[in-house]
């Protein structure tokens, strides 16, 4: 679109299909270019490629269309949240979820055993737990959904109570996506998303973001950008905003289908448990369907059978890939607990359920021949 702003009025499926292209002119194309240049002629704000890149701006006016503020994208989602722990005072206090993605538990586990800073773990489905650790504290970084067992966190009250302490929020936005809920508009401080997931879409990147709207802290952390030396990839970005184009119907969906299997899957004798935030039956599904618009397409569930058997029936599938990772089109299911890394306090047979775009049926059929494969009964 040719003005910043003519965007704020579209919906999401509008927005990214047309943010992020370049000036329209004669024979100019569709496309922003993939912008391979280490250097540049003098003269410009710029002038050296650690600080800034073509491709790069196209895909974070596009990240910052969907999430609001400005946008800075990082090498990976990890680089993303390391860029923000780089800027905070040495030992300062980091509130941050103990069931959370494992990279970041074990980045802030080490952290916090090497004395640089001082972590709080807490559970976020416990709100209590989580105000209680807040005062004192410099920021709070969660996640909700929670990966992987899919707890919601009620973010509007976390949030103002942070707000209210004075404590930064940065809000880990890859699961539940912009579509379903909006971190900067509840209040939080940062939005942060591992770009490798959903707005990317296709398993081939990885890339991360952070979006704010606060002008300081956008300096501070373009800062740790350039000088931290974590930036992407021309081509990187250039993929992640290709498939930012289909984000809003690969969502859509995603999510139906997760919903639709969801359902099936805790109809099904053969499996004890079921965590999906859009199950009427989920604990958290009111909490959910307070704030959040949709329910993201990850699901979590436990198969009843000893763990080699539920190894099995991941690896026998043939539709469904047995990988880790997630928010791609194609459908990847894993059991978490087969990482080392990951929290003992995640049930030994539980398989976290990335649904992909696939025809439901399938996919059902599909999982109903892997139960069988393993002999789970
Ligand atoms: C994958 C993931 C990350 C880390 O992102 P990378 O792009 O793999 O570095 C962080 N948070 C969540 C919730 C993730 O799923």
């Amino acid at each position: 679109m040719s003005n910043d702003n003519d965007w704020e009025k579209l919906t999401t499926e509008s927005k990214v299909v047309s943010v992020g292209r370049p000036v329209k002119k004669p024979d100019g194309g569709l496309n922003p270019p993939i912008a391979l240049n280490s250097t540049f002629h003098t003269g410009g704000p710029i002038g050296y490629a650690r600080s800034g890149n073509e491709t790069w701006s196209a895909l974070e006016d596009a990240i910052s269309s969907l999430e609001g503020g400005k946008t800075l994208i990082f090498s990976s989602g990890m680089a993303a949240i390391g860029a923000i722990l780089s800027i905070l005072p040495s030992k300062a206090i980091i509130v941050a979820a103990k069931n959370g993605y494992q990279g970041t538990t074990t980045l802030l586990k080490n952290l916090h055993d090497n004395g640089k800073l001082t972590v709080r773990f807490v559970d976020v489905a416990n709100t209590k737990e989580v105000l209680a650790a807040i005062p004192g504290a410099k920021i709070v970084h969660l996640e909700s959904p929670v990966n992987p067992l899919l707890d919601v966190a009620d973010l509007p009250q976390l949030i103002k109570f942070a707000k209210d302490s004075s404590c930064l929020v940065s809000i880990d936005n890859t699961f539940a996506t912009p579509m379903n809920q909006n971190p900067l508009a509840m209040g939080a401080d940062i939005c942060m998303h591992s770009v490798t997931k959903y707005l990317s879409g296709h398993s081939d990147v990885l890339l991360g973001s952070l979006s704010t709207k606060d002008s300081e802290l956008y300096s501070s952390l373009e800062q740790a950008r350039k000088y931290g030396g974590a930036i992407a990839g021309p081509f990187e970005a250039w993929l992640a905003l290709r498939g930012i184009r289909t984000f809003a119907i690969r969502m859509q969906r995603s999510q139906e289908n997760a919903l639709e299997l969801a359902k099936r899957l805790a109809n099904d004798p053969r499996v004890s448990k079921v965590r999906y935030p859009g199950l009427a039956s989920d604990p958290n599904h009111e909490l959910a369907k307070s704030f959040m618009k949709g329910f993201g397409a990850m699901i979590s569930f436990e198969p009843i059978g000893t763990p080699d058997q539920v190894d099995l029936m991941c690896d026998s599938a043939k539709l469904i890939t047995n990988a880790t990772s997630l928010g791609g089109v194609e459908s990847i299911w894993e059991r978490r607990r087969r990482w080392a890394t990951e929290s003992e306090t995640i049930p030994e047979n539980l398989v976290r359920f990335s649904v992909g775009i696939e025809n439901v049926d399938d996919l059902w059929s599909d999982i109903k021949s892997a139960f069988d494969a393993a002999k789970i009964s």
